[in-house]
């Protein structure tokens, strides 16, 4: 026994150690990243500026830089015949619910969105059998706040799940109202048993979205839990984030294959949510070298190189060039996009593949530096909001092609509700229901979509077909881009186009008024919001209080 313990002993020992050694291999950073600046910008907006903001209209206009052909475009071309709503409620009669995600995945990586590099093989090959949404966007580029969204078709002013600091206090205690109606109650009101599966916690009851699921299996160690483990250990005097490498996540799929058996004996109605390719860009080596030392497609940096911290936190990142940073990323994708894949092949293995509605989509993109974002929470272009939407009728026998309408993140609950034909209170909902776009009965369900951003400066953004226009708080830093002339959102045009930003912010004011709590100090810097309305937070017990101070969620 005494022999056991000493070798326990001395491994961890020789494991604490090997972990120091690699600490010690990565070098601080040598000088600090440059200050972004912005001509349009009030000085003192820019005094201790930790956000980027709204990038000034460049000089001159990169000749690889060109405006989208034509404005015209259908709103749906659907490859087979047009069904009506009563056919594709008999599609779904009596089937499963499957929800992917994988975190951070931005629409413009993914081969079915156009991408030239080979990232998502299993993704396009589901994209010839489902509707795909050409124009799906997240209401925040943040975990939680989207999850929230998703599960209530409430925006996050309105579900109250708004993180505008990381250091806010109710980071972690925030939680969406137990007595809002969620996707998972309605589906097991009809009979589905309700399971999530999560690689990051943020996407978990801990931090406050998905706590209706009867069944919450998470990935304790996800890179939720690495960040809080590093910072604890830098309060205690030891290396902080950007100084050691991430070590790599856990597998989910194991995860999901262990419940498979019982999950499958009966309907059902599955959460799962992959991390990749969100960060560490860890992918296994055979991923990195796919796309190892090659350029980018299509890909521009904006003015600033990257801040640093987050390229650091992958090892020796620290030397990594833009491009070989987007290799990481798309490693990372093409690793998620084969998770994807085995969780299709298990789901087909168990039967279960064709007798389920199967929805694939992201929480959020991710900035690669184009706007001076990497990362996504604080990013409002759309490179952090422009998702995948991939929706797949069982045995792909419903509608297929492509829907070019604006559709969001919320619109998803009021779908699965209209096609199983289960009621949900509709004054709770915000969301729009896609059948129309499905059933040829409409060709638009948005006019705009809106997309909140978090960090010390938060924005929203207001998003046409043709415009996106930002707002940040006090109302009076705004920006435009034209999406037609201006795709990558370089050129901010406000100035020669009042009259599109003046309809936007209109647009907003309605869309604010609607919220529980109306964000109009966007658009009026007099605005004072209504006393009284708290948002909802948890009751967190000690436990878990504890658990969150070490995931750097609470100080
Ligand atoms: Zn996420």
């Amino acid at each position: 026994m005494k022999k056991r313990l000493f070798w326990v002993a001395a491994l961890l020992v020789v494991l604490g150690s090997l972990e120091l050694a690699v600490y010690s291999r990565i070098k601080p950073p040598q000088k600090a990243p440059p200050r972004m600046t912005g001509t349009h910008i009030p000085e003192e907006m820019l005094k201790d500026q930790p956000a980027p903001m709204p990038l000034p209209p460049p000089a001159t206009r990169p000749p690889d830089d060109q405006p989208r052909p034509g404005r015209e475009r259908k709103p749906a071309e659907l490859t087979t015949p047009t069904p009506t709503v009563e056919q594709l409620q008999a599609a779904v009669k009596g089937a499963n619910v499957i929800i992917v995600v994988l975190d951070a995945m931005r629409a413009d990586h993914v081969g079915c969105y156009g991408y030239p590099r080979d990232t998502t093989p299993n993704i396009d090959r589901l994209a010839r059998e489902s509707v795909v949404f050409e124009e799906h966007f997240c209401q925040f580029p943040h975990t939680t706040s989207s999850t929230a969204s998703l599960f209530t078709s409430q925006y996050p002013d309105t579900n109250g799940m708004v993180f505008d600091s990381q250091d806010d206090l109710r980071y972690g205690t925030a939680v969406v109202d137990p007595a809002a109606f969620t996707m998972e109650k309605g589906l097991q009101g009809a009979g589905l048993a309700t399971h999530l599966f999560t690689a990051n916690l943020c996407a978990s009851p801990a931090l406050g979205v998905g706590s209706d699921f009867q069944e919450v299996k998470a990935l304790r160690k996800s890179w939720r839990y690495q960040v809080g483990a590093i910072r604890g250990r830098r309060s205690r005097g030891g290396p902080g984030l950007a100084e050691v490498p991430m070590r790599p996540i856990g597998d989910l799929l194991p995860t999901v294959a262990a419940r498979l058996k019982p999950m499958c004996a009966s309907r059902f109605f599955a959460y799962v949510h992959f991390l990749p390719p969100h960060i560490p860009y860890q992918a296994p080596k055979a991923y990195v070298d796919l796309f190892r030392d090659q350029h980018a497609p299509g890909y521009w940096q904006g003015e600033a190189a990257f801040s640093q911290v987050w390229l650091r936190t992958s090892g020796s990142a620290a030397t990594f060039t833009g491009d070989e940073w987007v290799n990481r990323y798309d490693a990372n994708l093409r690793w998620g996009d084969d998770r994807l894949g085995k969780l299709l092949e298990m789901l087909e293995a168990a039967g279960v593949l064709d007798k389920s509605l199967l929805i694939v989509t992201a929480d959020h993109g991710e900035g690669l530096g184009e706007h001076r974002y990497e990362f996504h929470m604080t990013c409002p272009y759309d490179e952090a909001i422009h998702i995948p939407l991939l929706i797949r009728f069982p045995g792909g026998k419903g509608p297929v092609g492509r829907v070019t309408a604006l559709t969001q993140t919320i619109d998803l609950l009021p779908t699965i509700m209209d096609l199983f034909q289960i009621p949900y209170p509709k004054d709770q909902v915000q969301g729009r229901s896609l059948l129309p776009l499905l059933t040829g009965e409409s060709q638009r369900v948005n006019d705009y979509v809106f997309a909140r951003t978090g960090g010390v400066y938060p924005c929203y953004v207001v998003r046409s077909k043709d415009w996106s226009l930002l707002l940040y708080r006090g109302g009076k830093l705004r920006a435009l881009y034209d999406l037609w002339d201006d795709p990558r959102q370089r050129y901010n045009v406000i100035a020669k186009r009042p009259e599109a930003a003046a309809a936007a912010a209109q647009a907003f004011e309605a869309f604010a008024k609607a919220q529980r709590w109306p964000p109009l100090d966007f658009v009026d810097p007099k605005y004072q919001p209504p006393a009284g309305r708290e948002r909802p937070t948890q009751e967190v017990s000690e436990e878990t209080r504890r658990q969150l101070r070490a995931l750097g969620y609470l100080k």
